[in-house]
């Protein structure tokens, strides 16, 4: 018989489908799995809390220890939206080595939701190379169940995690996915003041310690591209210049599970309606 694992991101769509699971399965021989990256917001754990009640199951919690800036300063570069080590670091490949040590076989359940269908292809080839491994999107069982995962998670009577009402597209890292984009972290700066300088002042110290001009943004106005730090965008921002920003770039990780998709738009923010979008839908964000 396979063991069953199911990636528990934190958000609620891949709370959605882990309850699709076990309502097909039931608890036994189901292994419910999460990667704490340590940044992350602090109602996540408060959402896992409640999700082990309804389950009557706990959440194997796992952690590497060290923050998405730490794994990039171990690696001797400024994460950017292109390149993002701590999604392999601090989830991917604690996933996989737990994935190489479980007996086989194994069937891996994904949170992705049904409308993503083109994002479905790298993760199950990834988890897949591990022999014995097999990917499946409960999202994709029929009959599809279409209904926002915000809506599914309250029916249950449990609060959505605090992030999506705050105005977040997902709950990953707290708000503060290296992947994101200056809206992104224009909000959080809204929002979080203290989580926005806390990666300010470690950005800074990363660049100090390269001896570089880098940074996690880039700044596209004037049609060149340059390094954008978080403390050159707090300064505009305060200065209320953020019509000078490139436009609306969410921006997000693409970290395992899936990002949370069906959130209601940030719009009501008066930083972010200055992009003149509601944060992208995809997120390309995660875990
Ligand atoms: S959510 Fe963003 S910052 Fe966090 S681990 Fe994933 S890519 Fe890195």
């Amino acid at each position: 018989m396979s063991i069953r694992i199911v990636s528990v991101s934190g958000g609620v769509q891949s709370a959605v489908q882990a309850d699709r699971v076990l309502q097909r399965y039931g608890p036994k021989g189901t292994t419910l799995w999460f990667a704490d990256t340590t940044v992350e917001d602090e109602d996540l754990y408060r959402f896992l809390d409640d999700l082990e009640r309804r389950w009557g199951k706990r959440i194997l919690r796992r952690r590497d220890g060290r923050t998405p800036l730490q794994v990039s300063e171990e690696m001797g570069f400024i994460p950017t939206h292109r390149k993002a080590p701590c999604t392999f670091a601090l989830k991917v490949d604690l996933f996989v080595a737990d994935l190489k040590r479980c007996p086989k076989p194994v069937t891996v359940y994904l949170g992705m939701a049904w409308w993503e269908r083109h994002r479905m292809d790298t993760p199950k080839s990834r988890y897949e190379a591990v022999p014995g491994v097999t990917v499946e999107y409960p999202a994709l069982w029929q009959p599809m169940d279409r209904r926002p995962a915000l809506d599914v998670v309250r029916s249950w009577g449990i609060e959505p995690p605090r992030a999506y009402s705050l105005g977040f597209s997902h709950n990953n890292c707290g708000g503060a996915c290296v992947r994101a984009g200056q809206a992104t972290w224009a909000h959080l700066l809204q929002v979080f003041p203290d989580r926005y300088r806390h990666h300010e002042d470690q950005e800074q110290h990363l660049r100090t310690r390269l001896g570089k001009n880098v940074a996690i943004l880039r700044d596209r106005s004037g049609g060149t591209t340059r390094p954008l730090t978080l403390r050159t965008l707090r300064h505009r921002l305060q200065r209320r210049t953020v019509e000078e920003q490139d436009g609306p770039d969410w921006g997000g990780c693409g970290c395992l599970p899936a990002p949370d998709t069906d959130v209601p738009p940030a719009s009501e923010d008066p930083i972010a309606s200055a992009f003149g979008a509601a944060p992208r839908g995809d997120a390309e964000a995660g875990t």
